[in-house]
């Protein structure tokens, strides 16, 4: 949709090719509904949320901000409001009115919206080695001439939005080089009991942070939730972004329960909770410290009988339960399917396009824009401002502006 604004704007007869029966299917889900639009953060601190190629958004960005996304859509009607992090959501927080915003663009500057009308391949001519673009033909037979086409189909999660990785294949007919698909910003799988079982519990304030060997790959403060498959919630989406085509067993993740405590004021709190009220069973003290599902938990995981009394515990078993408050190993197994990630790392290699344009280094007149391309960021708003710059400047390239 920013791709065929920007090429009407720029003056250019533009068709839009959606297969489903509307528009904006997965914008329609994202940010629960309320659509994080984009991140305010200032343009250098934006490719430090991005994981995977940063460096090819250094044109895009500069050509559409964050800035220059929110005043777009307050121009189009759709104010947007700042939130925690520099998240950017519409002011009515209704994704539907993001869609609306951009369909009124589209229809005043006469942009054909074809609804129903899935692509099946784009056509090119070879002449003495000189590949040149023909046509779109779409499913039910229709072909369309192009001088210019933008291919902008998404990923290949949540297939039921209409991003089944039809571009993918397109691509890869033309000759391009697809890197694997794998899943990124998504839930976790532990097969410990433990996890399982507490299924439903939500942690705020802890930190998780993501090892391999001595490196550090990711470590934050925020929100986490045991699922009845392993763990889920920001914090592990945005681990999850650092494990994509790693091999899991040299990765280790740990939880700190406490992190505003270091392990020596940790211990000190154990042992003044245990001079007030010793007798007190150690699950019952240690529910001064976490949520008693955890408490129960926690002694177990230490080889200790949670019944016991506080005041039995030896020292060891105290700094055992001070190291596994502030360092609780979560046994990853894997990643949940690609179906279930909020992002698709892997697709187009950035190699195959200009990033100043995105025009296919391969097929002069062929653009790609969002997803389908090799990039991908942590959540926030970042992966939909990919989309939108990546689409603008594809959009200004393809009409002929840049
Ligand atoms: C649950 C969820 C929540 C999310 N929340 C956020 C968020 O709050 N903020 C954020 O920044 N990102 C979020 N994301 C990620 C964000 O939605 C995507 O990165 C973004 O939508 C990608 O945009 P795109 O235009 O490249 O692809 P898409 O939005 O997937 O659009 C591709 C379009 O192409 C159409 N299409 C596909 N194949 C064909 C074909 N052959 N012919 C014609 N049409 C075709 C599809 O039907 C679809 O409408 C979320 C993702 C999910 C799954």
């Amino acid at each position: 949709m920013m791709a065929a604004v920007a090429a009407a704007q720029a003056g250019a007869r533009v068709i839009l090719l959606e297969r489903n029966e509307k528009l904006g299917k997965k914008l329609y889900i994202t940010g629960k509904g309320r659509c994080n639009v984009t991140n305010a953060v200032p343009p250098e601190d934006f490719q430090k949320q991005v994981p995977h190629n940063p460096r090819f958004l250094f044109s895009a960005l500069s050509a559409l901000s964050p800035a220059d996304l929110m005043a777009l859509l307050t121009s189009w009607g759709c104010p947007v409001m700042v939130e925690r992090g520099e998240r950017v959501f519409p002011q009515s927080e209704k994704a539907s009115d993001v869609t609306r915003a951009f369909e009124r663009q589209m229809e005043n500057l006469g942009v054909d919206v074809r609804l129903n009308q899935r692509v099946r391949s784009i056509l090119t001519a070879d002449e003495e080695g000189s590949v040149s673009l023909q046509a779109v033909l779409t499913e039910n037979g229709e072909r369309i001439p192009a001088d210019a086409v933008i291919l902008c189909t998404g990923g290949k999660s949540y297939a039921s939005t209409g991003s089944t990785g039809d571009g993918h294949a397109l691509l890869s007919r033309l000759g391009h080089r697809l890197l694997p698909t794998l899943p990124a910003l998504v839930p976790l799988a532990c097969a410990e009991p433990w996890v399982s079982a507490l299924q439903g519990l939500s942690l705020k304030n802890v930190r998780l942070t993501l090892t391999r060997g001595k490196k550090i790959l990711f470590t934050d403060l925020g929100e986490m939730l045991f699922t009845h498959f392993g763990i889920s919630g920001p914090l592990v989406l945005s681990a999850s972004s650092y494990m994509a085509g790693e091999d899991l067993r040299d990765l280790e993740l740990t939880l700190d329960l406490k992190p505003g405590l270091t392990q020596a004021q940790l211990e000190d709190r154990l042992l003044r909770d245990i001079g007030a009220a010793g007798k007190k069973q150690l699950q019952t003290l240690l529910c001064g410290l976490y949520p008693i599902r955890l408490a129960e938990t926690v002694p177990a995981l230490c080889g200790l009988d949670g019944r016991k009394p506080a005041c039995e515990i030896s020292r060891e078993e105290r700094l055992a339960l001070v190291r596994i408050t502030k360092a609780l190993p979560l046994p990853v197994t894997g990643t949940r399917p690609l179906g279930e990630a909020i992002i698709t790392r892997g697709g187009l290699d950035v190699r195959e396009v200009n990033p100043a344009t995105m025009e296919s280094k391969r097929i002069p007149g062929l653009y790609i824009a969002g997803e389908l391309l090799d990039v991908d960021a942590l959540t926030g708003g970042f992966n939909l401002h990919i989309a939108f710059s990546t689409g603008y400047v594809a959009g200004r390239s393809a009409a002929g502006a840049n």
